[in-house]
């Protein structure tokens, strides 16, 4: 009950799916917790839920203004900044053809720029910590290519390789920075899409509290040697294709 005691963690995208079963994981495990996101009344309602020593702070991880200010309640709020996970993300399927500027523009905003902004917003208050950690959420779209999701799939490869290089660069801050690369989760990005998982090796979809324990592990000081490492979680999805003999 104990794996990330004493730390604060800022949790963007929090308010639901991913980022919400990430923000009660760390809870459970001793963390206090901002939950930013911009659905503002689900945000607040998944910090009341999780409960006391969770906040929830609007954030727009396109504006440095926001992530500002969700660094200074976590500062304020909880005396430090301890973990980063940048989780926020948007999907938006068409093929290459019909994509229009603005819509490359939008995805690219929030899910690669974002995680640039959180980066550059938390590392003043993360070289505070004993030993920060943060955690991109990328997909394995960021490992191979997904048709009808140009912006997607080049904005989940920029977070794999953006976690990289500011690996190199904040180590020497024992600042730690990981990359997750999750396959197909239930949560509200996934509903109603229909989807085949029979050639996959374990041949069904994952849960939001799977990736949870995922992001909880390089959170904590479990994981102090690892640093601009990829964690693929996709029950074996890009390891191949399983063929399952016909009924
Ligand atoms: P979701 O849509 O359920 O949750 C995403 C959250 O991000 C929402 O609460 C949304 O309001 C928030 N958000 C969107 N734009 C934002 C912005 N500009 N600023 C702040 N918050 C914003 O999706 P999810 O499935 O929980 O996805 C979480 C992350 O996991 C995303 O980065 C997604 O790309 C990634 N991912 C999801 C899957 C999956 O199958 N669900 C697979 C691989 C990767």
């Amino acid at each position: 009950m104990e794996r990330v005691i004493d730390k604060v963690a800022l949790v963007t995208g929090g308010a639901r799916g991913i980022g919400a079963a990430v923000a009660a994981r760390l809870h459970g495990e001793g963390a206090r917790v901002v939950i930013g996101d911009v659905l503002d009344g689900e945000g607040e309602e998944t910090a009341q839920r999780i409960g006391s020593g969770t906040v929830y702070v609007h954030l727009d991880v396109t504006s440095p203004q926001d992530w500002q200010h969700a660094v200074d309640a976590a500062v304020g709020t909880f005396g430090g900044l301890d973990i980063l996970v940048n989780n926020a993300g948007i999907a938006d399927f068409a093929p290459i053809e019909e994509y229009t500027l603005e819509r490359w523009n939008t995805v690219i905003a929030v899910n690669l720029t974002g995680t640039f902004n959180g980066i550059k917003a938390a590392i003043p208050a993360l070289k505070q910590s004993r030993g920060g950690s943060i955690v991109n959420i990328s997909s394995v779209a960021g490992m191979r290519g997904y048709e009808q999701l140009p912006a997607y799939t080049a904005s989940k490869f920029g977070v794999r390789g953006l976690t990289k290089s500011a690996a190199l660069d904040l180590g020497p801050h024992r600042i730690r920075v990981n990359s997750v690369h999750p396959g197909v989760i239930s949560t509200p990005m996934t509903a109603g899409i229909a989807v085949d998982m029979s050639h996959v090796a374990l041949g069904r979809i994952g849960h939001p509290g799977e990736v949870a324990d995922l992001v909880l592990y390089l959170a904590s000081d479990e994981s102090s040697f690892v640093t601009g490492a990829e964690f693929v979680i996709d029950g074996g999805d890009t390891a191949g294709t399983v063929t399952r003999p016909a009924p």
